[in-house]
């Protein structure tokens, strides 16, 4: 079993000092502050790559140019190793996993890298090369969730990620994951609930649960497991009050799940479900398993059952051979399904990729054009959206200061609105459920009045007890 993150003893500060740069999704994110907690005795983290003597680059593929991006912040260290012989540079994450010996072939100021299924692996890497071993490179795919330690290290959090599997098996012509991040492996049921039950003592009163395709949850363990069995579990753990997911595959939407979505309050009313093209050429050519017919039918499911739930999603415009009347296919599911908001690119060849050898014969300016339709459509339908809250009462937990007002506080309410409170609010701190008001809607924000405290901070947090390692 894994254990948790040691945390420092007061007083004795560790000597290394880590600055960690991540790129790319909420799985790096998680992936990063498992290294931290990783290092944990060894290292405290710091603010600038300056202070530091390792740094960890987290990379990204998904995206263009991530082999330049990654090779540009490596010249900018330079000076740093120069002036710094004891200073340890490590690449991991998915760009890792794919050019493996070219990076130290191509820079000499990284140590070592080290493959997104190798974090474990990074203290005896830094070792190594602390004892005089040439350049290290650790790419297996290796099953290593028994190795990783359980939570996440630094200050308590209103809500963390949890990853419930790693890898995917669904094979999109354009995505590079299945790749990068191998096939999908789901992680035990019982390690998953230990560092849920882990955050809430920690003060967590949300959990993220974080999976390429979150819903696929257990298909490969056994016995066989569903998705929202896991989602009963975790919300059996006291103290967490918030569930969200991220995200679910409209191939692997059962009944079940819609059920569970409706009838569980633990589960925010909130779903982020990938549609990628409204066309089923498209689909197709995406290799995307679903038709738009199968995911405007479990949107109405949802919508049926839960009317108050937001809906946001991915859209990728410009794929390989996609005509007018197919993008305009993905703006009438847009108008139908009225998205709460989505995150559209233009389409980017990620080599090794099936779409990133189809025949692919327009401009990108025709593309890019297409894209700013898209999201000035998007614009139109938040902002309809957004303004149907005016007036209306939210619950909100608090989770920080606002970026927009140091003296006051914000929150999201479960729909994953982000809400600025207008009155400073001494009596509240972060960790607590509160009723507000909507006063005002900005582009992608609510500002609301405060109305009554729904949930102080630590009524609910669990005793050490339960915890039970
Ligand atoms: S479902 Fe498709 S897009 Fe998502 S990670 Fe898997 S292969 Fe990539």
């Amino acid at each position: 079993m894994a254990k948790p993150a040691v945390t420092d003893k007061k007083g004795q500060k560790p000597a290394g000092r880590l600055y960690i740069k991540t790129y790319g999704c909420q799985m790096n994110e998680y992936d990063s502050e498992k290294l931290a907690a990783i290092l944990e005795g060894s290292h405290r983290l710091v603010d600038t790559p300056e202070e530091a003597d390792l740094i960890l680059i987290n990379t990204c593929s998904v995206r263009e140019k991530p082999q330049h991006k990654l090779f540009s912040l490596l010249g900018e260290l330079k000076p740093l190793k120069n002036k710094n012989r004891d200073l340890l540079i490590g690449v991991g994450g998915c760009v890792a996993q794919q050019e493996g010996e070219n990076i130290v072939k191509r820079s000499p100021v990284v140590d070592f890298v080290f493959g997104t299924h190798n974090l474990s692996l990074v203290p005896s890497l830094v070792e190594a090369r602390k004892n005089g071993s040439p350049p290290q490179v650790a790419i297996d795919y290796r099953d290593e969730w028994e190795e990783l330690p359980l939570g996440f290290s630094g200050a308590e959090r209103v809500s963390v990620f949890v990853s419930i599997s790693r890898g995917c098996n669904k094979n999109c012509s354009y995505c590079i994951v299945p790749v990068t991040r191998g096939k999908e492996v789901s992680r035990d049921i019982n390690e998953i609930v230990r560092e849920v039950k882990l955050a809430a003592y920690r003060g967590a009163r949300e959990v993220v649960l974080l999976g390429q395709t979150v819903n696929s949850y257990g298909l490969d363990l056994k016995p066989r497991m569903r998705f929202a069995e896991l989602l009963n579990k975790v919300s059996e753990v006291d103290g967490i009050e918030r569930i969200r997911f991220t995200s679910p595959h409209p191939q692997e939407v059962r009944d079940d799940f819609i059920d569970l979505v409706a009838d569980n309050p633990k589960i925010c009313r909130h779903i982020h479900m990938p549609l990628q093209s409204g066309s089923d050429r498209i689909l197709k050519a995406m290799n995307r398993n679903y038709r738009r017919r199968r995911y405007l039918a479990i949107i109405d499911a949802l919508k049926e059952r839960v009317p108050d739930i937001a809906i946001t999603t991915d859209i990728i415009v410009g794929f390989p051979g996609e005509t007018r009347q197919d993008f305009e296919e993905t703006l009438d599911i847009m108008r139908r399904v009225q998205f709460d908001n989505s995150y559209s690119f233009v389409f980017s060849p990620r080599p090794g990729t099936p779409a990133a050898s189809m025949d692919d014969p327009d401009p990108y300016e025709l593309k890019l054009e297409r894209l700013k339709e898209l999201q000035e459509l998007q614009r139109e339908i938040t902002a309809g959206r957004l303004s149907a809250w005016l007036g209306k009462e939210v619950e909100v937990l608090i989770d920080g200061v606002s970026t927009s007002d140091k003296n006051k506080l914000q929150g999201r309410t479960s729909q994953n609105i982000l809400v600025n409170l207008n009155q400073q609010t001494p009596e509240l701190e972060p960790g607590c459920f509160i009723k507000a008001r909507v006063t005002e809607c900005s582009r992608y924000t609510l500002r609301a009045d405060f109305v009554e405290l729904i949930e102080a901070v630590q009524s609910k947090r669990p005793p050490a007890a339960n915890l039970q390692f």
